[in-house]
Parts: structure tokens; sequence; C-alpha cells
């Protein structure tokens, strides 16, 4: 569904990714993890092109997008919950998730608004309060709530676990899980979480300074001793 070739990304001397070639097939959950720094973030972004590849190429469902303006890859069908949780602080629940609908012309909205509360009860509740005021899981939940609006084929995840309590850890990634069975969703997720990313994941891949230096299913990558050491001390 998406492959990776060789793809190297610049933000002007410093090179973020020194040639990245990956796969996500259909209906995988496939995890990339790294230390801060390892280029995870750019990766997500480059996939959905900003920036751009400086070399190398992306393509999706076989065409290839590394060129294409960031809102003609949002409409093909990849949608992605960012890092940092940029929700609007100003918009109440509702009004962020209606902009997450903005891609489909609002058509299923509804019936959506349904489908992601089933997942996250805790919006459902919150739903006439400002972004803002929410607590970092509730934001993160509402981050990938607005990106399910947008009716993804492949969605991206930029550390969904990131500076939030261990008990909505757990909420995520069991909706992420979900959202993946349920829904037959294509999910590429990066993380610093790496046990509990690795564990949901059919695949996996680790990511050191801009480039993939290991890869293998989630499985056998928990079981790496040299992972093990690296990501998963303590974890
Ligand atoms: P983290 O887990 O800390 O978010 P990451 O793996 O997502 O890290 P990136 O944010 O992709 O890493 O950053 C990769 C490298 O590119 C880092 O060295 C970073 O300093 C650099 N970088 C990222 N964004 C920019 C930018 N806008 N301008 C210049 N350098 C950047």
């Amino acid at each position: 569904m998406l492959r990776l070739e060789n793809v190297h990304t610049r933000y002007g001397n410093i090179e973020a990714l020194k040639g990245v070639s990956l796969d996500v097939e259909q209906g995988e959950i496939v995890t990339i993890i790294g230390a801060n720094g390892a280029g995870k973030s750019t990766l997500l972004m480059t996939i959905c092109g900003s920036p751009k590849a400086s070399e190398g190429r992306v393509l999706y469902e076989g065409r290839d997008i590394t060129r294409l303006p960031t809102y003609d890859i949002v409409n093909l069908g990849i949608s992605q919950s960012p890092e940092g949780r940029r929700i609007f602080p100003r918009m109440t629940v509702y009004e962020n998730l209606q902009m997450g609908a903005v891609p489909t012309g609002g058509k299923w909205f509804e019936q959506d608004l349904e489908r992601v509360f089933t997942l996250f009860p805790r919006l459902k509740e919150r739903l006439h309060q400002r972004g803002g005021t929410l607590s970092g899981g509730e934001q993160q939940m509402l981050a990938i709530g607005r990106a399910l609006l947008a009716r993804p084929r492949l969605l991206l995840l930029d550390e969904p676990s990131l500076g939030i309590a261990p008990i909505l850890v757990q909420q995520i990634f069991k909706a992420i899980v979900e959202i993946n069975r349920m829904q037959g969703l294509t999910i590429l997720l990066v993380e610093q979480n790496a046990y509990q990313a690795l564990k949901i994941a059919h695949r996996g891949y680790v990511l050191a300074t801009g480039r993939l230096v290991m890869a293998g299913t989630g499985r056998e990558l928990l079981a790496n001793p040299e992972i093990r050491a690296a990501y998963l001390e303590g974890g």
C-alpha cells in the first residue's frame, strides 16, 4: 500500500532521513521505533509531502506521491495525527472533530462521530469543552478521532503515547488495535514507547539517526536482545 524507496529528507544542511526504504501492506499495523531525533516525525511528514523528500520516492497504492501537494495526499486517503496533539485549542471538541471531516465534505460526519465515541467515550462527555482544556491523553484521543473523521485508508500516528498517563496509554493502544481490526485501517505508527507499540504491531522497523537499522515482526523485535537493551530497558 505504501512504499518508500531510498528516501532522503533535508532541513538545510541537516539530513534527517538518509535513504529510508520500507513497505506497509494493506491492513497492517507497522511500528517504527527510534530515539529522540532519530527522524521519526520527519518520516511521517515526508510521507505527507511537507517537507518533501530531496531524493528517493514515496509510492502510495502504486502511485508516485513524492512531489504532490499535501492536500492532494490527504485527498488520496492518508491522514496524520501529529505529535504534540496539534488540535485547535480554542475550538470545542465537537468543532475540532468537524474540522477532521472537511476532506470528506462532512457527508458521513454524524455516523463517523458515533464510531469515534465508541472508541473514545471520553470525547462524548467533553463534547462542548474547548480542546485546549482537555488533558494530554484526551487531546491525543481528539487528535486521533479527528484524523479518523477524514476517512483515511492509511492512518499515520506520531507518538500517540507521548506525555500521557499510563492508564490512558493503554486505552489509546487498545483503540489503535480496534481501529485496525474493526475498520481494517492500515496504520503506520512511530513511537518512543517501544514495548507497547511493538506489542500491537504486525511488523516493525528501528530508525537510528535517519537510517532503518533493523526490521522484523513485532514479536521478533520485542525478543531481540539488542532492542531490549537499547529501547526496552525497564519497559
Ligand atoms: P522526537 O522523538 O524527539 O520527536 P524524531 O525521531 O521525531 O524525534 P525528528 O523530529 O524527525 O526526530 O528530527 C530528526 C532530526 O531533524 C533532528 O536532528 C532534528 O533536530 C532535525 N529537525 C527536525 N525538524 C527540523 C527543522 N524544521 N529544521 C531543522 N532541523 C530539523
